[in-house]
């Protein structure tokens, strides 16, 4: 079996250059890859990307928390996903991080659940994003009805991921776990059956421009954290993408 990307940003400007050729490299070593869309262009952007790449690329659409200029594009945004029926919803969430003023972090809640409700509504899966509030996020999922939520590049204590496991969700580890302890920690914390591995490229990986295939860099590096071979970590990796968001 081969590993999946659960999560990049193949669609950003990153990739105008040689994007064709980087899917081409990660077409040749993994099984697909999903794409999360950030707002309504990029949600665009990903959707002509998973229609080129019919059988390789997954689209999720999403209004990412850090986007704040994009807030107003929510109604479109949902209109975009129930006539799109993506696979999930992502990326949404709260960023505590980047957005530090009270009204806005406000808003950034309100936006963040009324995409829950659509993906309630919808029954679809959800991918979140939770930097410096993982524990809100954490506990406003748990008022909604979800399939399923993967944690995206979770950064919280390792104890919360592994409530969050308890809860049924999925934990996204990034390429971080290369040079990150804290989610070196979260994957000791929880099983190899609870992971998805993903890269959110073309970020976290050592300042360099992230690519789907360093999926694989990870999973050598779980493999050695939890003393399993790497094949194992691929295999409980894929078949959550696989029955968390299906094949392409
Ligand atoms: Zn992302």
């Amino acid at each position: 079996m081969r590993p999946v990307d659960a999560h990049c940003h193949i669609d950003f400007e990153h990739y105008s250059d040689d994007r064709e050729e980087v899917i081409k490299e990660a077409k040749d070593r993994l099984e697909f890859i999903i794409d999360a869309g950030s707002n309504l262009e990029n949600n665009e952007e990903v959707l002509e990307l998973s229609r080129k790449h019919q059988d390789f690329v997954v689209p999720n659409l999403g209004l990412h928390p850090t986007y704040t200029e994009s807030f107003d594009q929510l109604n479109d945004i949902k209109e975009q996903i129930k006539s799109e029926m993506p696979p999930a919803v992502g990326e949404i969430g709260l960023d505590h991080h980047h957005v530090s003023e009270n009204k806005m972090r406000k808003r950034q809640e309100e936006v963040f659940r009324e995409m829950l409700e659509i993906a309630e509504e919808l029954d679809l899966p959800v991918v979140v994003h939770s930097r410096d509030a993982e524990r809100k996020a954490f506990s406003i999922l748990k008022e909604y009805s979800l399939p399923d939520v993967m944690l995206h590049c979770f950064n919280g204590k390792p104890e919360l991921a592994e409530k969050a496991v308890r809860e049924e969700m999925t934990v996204g580890i990034t390429t971080q776990v290369l040079y990150s302890n804290r989610v070196q920690e979260i994957v000791e914390a929880v099983s190899v059956e609870d992971i998805l591995l993903e890269t959110d490229s073309p970020f976290l990986y050592r300042g360099e421009r992230n690519s789907p295939v360093n999926v694989i860099e990870s999973a050598e590096k779980i493999a050695e954290i939890k003393d399993l071979e790497k094949d194992e970590v691929i295999e409980a990796s894929t078949e959550n993408a696989v029955s968390i968001f299906g094949r392409p």
